[in-house]
Order: C-alpha cells, then structure tokens, then sequence
C-alpha cells in the first residue's frame, strides 16, 4: 500500500513509542522500530508482574475444586484467594459475590440471564455492545445520547419516572467510553437509580485500570470487568455484586461445580440442588489462571498506587491531544465537551482520509497500532460523526467519499500500568 501519513505529521507519533513493550517490527518503508501498542481499550498488554506470577504458578497447575492431592488443593487456594483480592479490589460489601467468567460481555450476559421476571432495561444507546444488546429478551428502554453528565443522570431520572414502580428495574451503564475516554457520572446514576427502586450495573471494562473503582462508594449493584484490559490476558473476566438475583436464577451453565446434589429420581428423571456461592455460575472446570492473573493484576495496580497512575495517565493524554490539536485537520469526537474528564482513549477522525487506511499506515510506516472503526459502539460512533444511521464504516469497509463524512475513526488509546 503506498498511503504516507503526511497529514498526520510527527507530532502525533513522536510522544508514543515509549508506552510500547520492547517489541520491535518491521516497517513497509524499510528498516524496523519498536512497536507502540497503542490499542489498550481492545486489549492492554500483559504487566510483567502478571506474566512472573503466571509463571511462577505454571509448574503447580491443577484442576480447581477437584481434588484432594496438593496441586488440586493449591490451584483451588489461588482461585479461591483471587476472589478475594478481586473483592478487595473493587471495595465489594459484604455478601457481594464475585463470580469469575469470560470477559466483560460474558458477565453483562451472565447478568442477563438472571435478570427477575417482568425486569425492565434502561440503557444509553451510547453503550458498547456488551453492555447495550445481552437485555434484548427483556423489556428494555433505550436512551438516546445526552450531551452533558449532567443531561445524562436528568435522562435517566425522567426514564424512571414513567416506569412500572412495582416491577423489578436494571439501569446498565459504562464507567468509561471506549469511543471518547469520556467518564460517567456513575455515583449520580447509581443514586438516580436507586430513588426509582432499580438497581445498577456498571460496565467497568475501561474504567477499572484507569481509575479505582469502589462498590461501596459508588454504590453500584454489580460491576463487570475483563482481565485483558486490566493487563491480565488470559481470558477471564468478572461480575462482582448483589448476590440475590444471582442465587436465584438457574445457573448460566448446567454442569459439574455449579450443582451440590445431583440424583436420579423414581419417575427417571435427574433431581438437582444448585451452589448457592458464585460456584453457581462457574460450572465446569474454572480459568484458575485467568483468575489468578487478574488478582496478580489488582494487586499490581493498588500496589502501583491509581493516584500515581491516574496522574501518568493525565500527562500522557495531554500530550496525545496537544499532539493531536497541532494537526488541523484532526477532529477529536466528545460526547461532553473538551474539559470533560477523561481515561486514555481517544478517538478521531482527520480530514480527507480514510480512517481505515490511516490506522493501516500509522501501523505500517511508524509501527503504531491503533484501532480503526465503529469500536462495538455503532450508535454512539455515528453520532459523533453525525453520519448515516445505516452507515456501515466497520474496520476495513470502505470508506466515505472524499468531502462526505466520515463512516468510521481512528482511536488511540493507553494507559500508565505499563
Ligand atoms: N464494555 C466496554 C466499555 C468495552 O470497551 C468492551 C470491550 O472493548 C467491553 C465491554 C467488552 O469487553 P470484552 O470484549 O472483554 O468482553
């Protein structure tokens, strides 16, 4: 591909290669230069204190919840341990129980399938897939984009002023957009939330390893993360919270370690007496490693101290978006507004490319990876391009006309972990 970042310039790149691991590639212009992975909001490398203890661990691997020999025994102390420290974490209350799943989206869909009967939804149609589409089965009420925090919780409130007051109500919403960086004002919801007699889940999947987040204080019903945006890759995630409507639905997975008491009854059938614990809902063999990894990872970033963090963070996004505003044909999407607060995520667009060839070339040429597209953000993405609605734009389709608007973005994004 002969594209050249011209339009770009160096002041966009120059600031970054040092948030990259030491992993250098090839360039299509010749010669080779250490890669800045740049794309954290998709997955945020590994903490080399994460791989020390995975591997540290690795010789000792056994079957979780199993088995009475010593490597059975330890795997089931660490995973057992990594609940705690997950708890520990996220400043869970007591009671709140700390299930261990895939990832974010599997969590969000975990919670769905709890949800009590006649739940109704309230979502912002400016959530990430994983936590705007698992409530399709119930009654869901989407909101459409506020402009300010502020129109944000006053939506919410009028929302949940015209709802049925006596049945059950879930308010579902992201602590941090992975479109803008944008944070939202989660403690104003969660109290909007609660006023109306419903409860609430945050999507922590991009504020967890950027800033502290506390159940208690926050008071959220339930928080979802994933170990690997949290520098923790090994395909686990978590739901922590209220442990009621988790111990009264039919677990997610029928299957060994979610069932107490399995026996066959004298009409044939099979009788079933489910866990009550989180145990639940992690049927089959658990990811002692994934869990074990994020628990490495929560204490790596307490230990690291998230006002140190947040404050590496603030002088990194500063010099992305001085960089950024150095290029006029760089636009910038904000939901809220310049001053609003912000993680290390940032999307943009630039005037006269594709963004699509764009990221390609910012790959290629200066071995900066970032991530191009609608970012699972489809409504909120076309909003802030104020583009078709129907407009497809995915990563690698092909892209608006020269003078028409944008169908997709560039996103950058980090974070101080390391
Ligand atoms: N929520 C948000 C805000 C995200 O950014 C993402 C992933 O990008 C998810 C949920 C889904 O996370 P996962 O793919 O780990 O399930």
């Amino acid at each position: 591909m002969s594209v050249s970042i011209a339009a770009a310039d160096q002041t966009v790149c120059a600031p970054l290669p040092v948030l990259g691991r030491d992993v250098t590639v090839p360039l299509v212009t010749g010669g080779e230069v250490t890669y800045a992975a740049l794309d954290y909001a998709a997955s945020a490398p590994a903490l080399q204190r994460v791989w020390d203890d995975v591997a540290a661990y690795a010789p000792y691997y056994g079957s979780v919840h199993r088995g009475a020999g010593y490597l059975s025994q330890l795997s089931t102390d660490l995973f057992e341990n990594a609940r705690r420290t997950v708890a520990d974490f996220l400043d869970c209350r007591d009671g709140d129980q700390v299930v261990f799943t895939r990832s974010t989206t599997d969590s969000l869909n975990l919670l769905a399938a709890t949800l009590p009967a006649a739940c109704q939804v309230f979502v912002f149609e400016t959530e990430h897939h994983a936590s705007l589409l698992p409530w399709r089965d119930a009654r869901v009420t989407y909101l459409n984009a506020p402009r300010t925090p502020g129109e944000a919780v006053a939506t919410l409130e009028r929302a949940l002023a015209d709802r049925d007051p006596y049945g059950p109500a879930l308010v579902c919403v992201t602590g941090a957009s992975n479109v803008t960086g944008e944070l939202w004002p989660v403690r104003e919801l969660a109290a909007a939330a609660h006023a109306h007699g419903a409860r609430i889940v945050l999507d922590a999947a991009q504020l967890a390893p950027h800033h502290p987040v506390s159940v208690r204080d926050l008071d959220v019903d339930w928080v979802a993360f994933s170990g690997h945006k949290l520098y923790a890759p090994f395909g686990s995630g978590v739901l922590a919270g209220r442990s009621d409507w988790l111990r009264e639905a039919e677990p997610y997975l029928a299957g060994g370690g979610a069932s107490r008491k399995v026996s066959r009854r004298e009409d044939g059938g099979v009788d079933v007496e489910w866990h009550e614990s989180a145990a639940r809902h992690e049927a089959g063999s658990p990811n002692v490693i994934g869990a074990y990894s994020i628990a490495s990872a929560c204490k790596a970033l307490t230990e690291a101290g998230f006002d140190t963090l947040v404050a590496r963070e603030r002088h990194l996004i500063d010099t992305v978006r001085a960089g950024l505003a150095e290029v006029p044909e760089v636009r910038v999407l904000s939901l809220f507004g310049d001053d609003a607060p912000r993680v290390g995520v940032i999307s943009f667009v630039v005037e006269g490319w594709n963004s699509s060839h764009f990221a390609a070339a910012l790959s290629a040429e200066y071995g900066i990876g970032v991530r191009d597209g609608l970012f699972c953000a489809h409504p909120l993405v076309r909003t802030l391009l104020g583009s078709d609605p129907q407009a497809q734009g995915e990563c690698g389709a092909p892209e608006a006309a020269p003078g028409e608007k944008s169908l997709n973005a560039i996103r950058v994004s980090f974070g101080a972990g390391t």
